[in-house]
């Protein structure tokens, strides 16, 4: 057996013996954060006048999707590639992604001079496509959804001996990912509430692992009532996939529970909460009359648990981040026509 077959996975994707499923520490997150500075700027914490009106609290944007690649998991691509063993840099790394992770890895691949292959579903969103090529990536299109394309880059792997970037079983990236979370932590000590969305959990880990440590929020994690995996996982303590992936918001679209960021979501999360696909619709177009913001279908899930906690956030500090502006125009200008 070489360093490139698969290995016994605890969940249902494939993982090599490169992949280390102990969850990062706080201490992962400041080394992190020493190697992204030098690539990646912090990223602004913005008062939102209009939700701070509608929740009667004070609402505050963390705006990711001002990063390079205009979403947040580019810290954790940065992070990742800046450590990669030599041995990976030819042929490179390969991922399964519908845009961001895509794009994180492809922007990372070309400041460390690392080819990158990254597998996408067969309709995957066209901006985001071209975006990872105009990165220099190579782009694959394999299978009507996210874990199709995943088995493919798993096989691909395997075979021709590329790095396998996962998109959670990965302590660099969500480490990486973390970084937003210190920035917020020191800037907002005061913070009560934090709402983040979880499609494989990087970033709702991160936040965890920062803001849930560092100060007194309450974290709470957001997905789809129409792809709700991770949900079921955090909640009955399984890694079983869910035959339910009916989402709209690709950045929130996966069917299958991963083992990493599970464990540290169920240590760790507040709450986590599913909200309809018609309050994430909403959220998008609401927050691009108010804000001028457009932001990803994923990214609006917060937006939806917030308005099912309103209740409870009048007088209080809350962290709303803007994880992803890639969504496609026609998709942005039919949900703001839409939920007027
Ligand atoms: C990936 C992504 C998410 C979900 O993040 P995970 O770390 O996979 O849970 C949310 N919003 C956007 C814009 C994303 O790209």
């Amino acid at each position: 057996m070489s360093y490139y077959d698969p290995v016994e996975s605890p969940d249902e994707t494939t993982v090599f013996p490169y992949h280390k499923l102990t969850p990062p520490t706080i201490a992962d997150v400041f080394r992190a954060r020493n190697r992204i500075s030098q690539h990646l700027p912090k990223t602004p914490l913005i008062k939102s006048e209009a939700l701070s009106a509608e929740f009667d609290a004070d609402v505050y944007l963390k705006r990711e999707d001002t990063l390079p690649t205009g979403a947040f998991k580019v810290r954790g691509g940065v992070n990742l590639l800046s450590t990669l063993d030599p041995d990976f840099h030819d042929p490179g790394v390969i991922a399964a992604s519908t845009g961001n992770h895509g794009q994180s890895i492809a922007y990372a691949g070309r400041q460390f001079d690392v080819p990158v292959t990254i597998v996408v579903p067969e309709d995957a969103n066209q901006a985001k496509v071209a975006a990872m090529e105009r990165l220099g990536a190579t782009v694959l299109f394999s299978g009507t959804d996210f874990d199709d394309s995943r088995v493919h880059a798993e096989e691909l792997a395997s075979e021709d001996g590329y790095r396998y970037v996962h998109s959670a079983n990965e302590p660099a990236l969500v480490a990486g990912v973390g970084t937003a979370g210190l920035e917020v932590a020191e800037e907002l000590p005061d913070i009560d509430y934090l709402f983040c969305p979880v499609g494989g959990g990087s970033s709702a880990s991160g936040y965890c692992l920062t803001v849930g440590a560092l100060t007194d929020a309450t974290v709470i994690g957001a997905q789809s009532e129409a792809a709700p995996a991770m949900y079921r996982a955090w909640a009955n303590d399984h890694l079983e996939p869910h035959d339910r992936m009916e989402t709209f918001a690709e950045g929130i679209a996966t069917r299958v529970p991963f083992a990493l960021t599970t464990r540290l979501l169920r240590d760790r999360l507040d709450d986590f909460r599913l909200v309809s696909e018609d309050a994430i619709r909403k959220g998008v177009g609401d927050l691009y009359r108010v804000e001028r913001i457009p932001m990803e279908g994923a990214c609006a899930a917060s937006l939806a648990a917030m308005r099912q906690r309103a209740d409870e956030l009048s007088g209080s500090t809350v962290v709303f981040p803007i994880s992803g502006r890639n969504i496609e125009l026609e998709k942005l200008e039919a949900l703001v026509a839409e939920t007027v």
